[in-house]
């Protein structure tokens, strides 16, 4: 949603709601974790009455066990929050897992996939960062695709169901790259909300992924 209209924002979920679309993430951003600052727990909750799909709450915070509370009862239907801001994972992740939310860690671009290895199996979704988190509009880091290519084979030894989501940069020029490599989830924001028709943009990294034999 970052790559949203935000003076038209109902119209923009209402496209979300109308589209091929599984997911509204969004990007929470604290200018200390990133060096941007975007939304916090309002405007989640403003999107939670007008969304129609689960939201798919990204925190790039520090110290995001204080609101995790607070975030879910906004409307968070997924909440994701940092490998590198949490020092104490395990038990963050539990945290979020008695919310009722479905728990994500996301790892930035530097990060090694198998540093995952001991928490994976408790984890419902690692978010793999293909920009540096931060700000919207970047391009896709494409070392990326070996480290979703490890992941999944971490995935698939210890029988885990923890999906794959990527984020950053994604569209059509990368996304059938991306799912090869074993990802799950795209995490689209400029290349569909700058889109000139954002909803056939959607159909289009659906029908990508469509053709990908694991999702057939
Ligand atoms: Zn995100």
């Amino acid at each position: 949603m970052l790559a949203a209209d935000f003076t038209r924002l109902q119209d923009e979920i209402q496209m979300v709601n109308d589209s091929a679309a599984d997911w509204l993430h969004l990007d929470v951003m604290d200018g200390r974790f990133v060096p941007n600052i975007t939304f916090g727990m309002l405007l989640v909750e403003a999107a939670q009455r007008l969304s129609t799909k689960p939201l798919d709450v990204h925190l790039m915070i520090v110290e995001p066990e204080r609101y995790i509370a607070d975030f879910r009862g906004a409307g968070a239907d997924v909440i994701t929050v940092h490998y590198e801001a949490c020092p104490h994972l395990h038990r963050v992740v539990q945290q979020i897992k008695e919310t009722g939310a479905k728990a994500g860690v996301a790892i930035n671009p530097h990060t090694p996939a198998g540093l995952l290895e001991d928490i994976i199996e408790m984890v419902d979704l690692v978010c793999v960062m293909s920009v540096n988190p931060g700000f919207g509009g970047q391009k896709f880091i494409y070392n990326t695709i070996p480290k979703i290519r490890r992941l999944r084979d971490l995935i698939t030894v210890r029988n885990a169901e923890t999906l794959i989501e990527v984020d950053g940069g994604v569209g059509l020029q990368n996304a059938e790259k991306i799912l090869q490599a074993g990802a799950d989830v795209l995490v689209a924001g400029s290349s569909v909300f700058k889109a000139d028709d954002p909803r056939k943009a959607i159909d289009r990294l659906k029908d990508i992924g469509g053709e990908i034999e694991r999702f057939a």
